[in-house]
């Protein structure tokens, strides 16, 4: 019943640099504030500030 290792396919982590703190999971970008900050860059995503 313990799937804790699943080829790690499935882990909350950042898939950028493994960090399992802050991940973003919206938008199905699995990655940590931030990495996101630095990928929103690249893909245009701006902030409402
Ligand atoms: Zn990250």
């Amino acid at each position: 019943m313990s799937e804790k290792r699943v080829k790690g396919s499935k882990k909350k982590s950042c898939r950028r640099c493994k960090n399992d703190k802050a991940v973003i999971r919206k938008y199905g970008l699995y990655i940590c504030r931030r990495c996101f900050k630095e990928v929103a860059e690249k893909i245009g995503f701006k902030k409402l500030d």
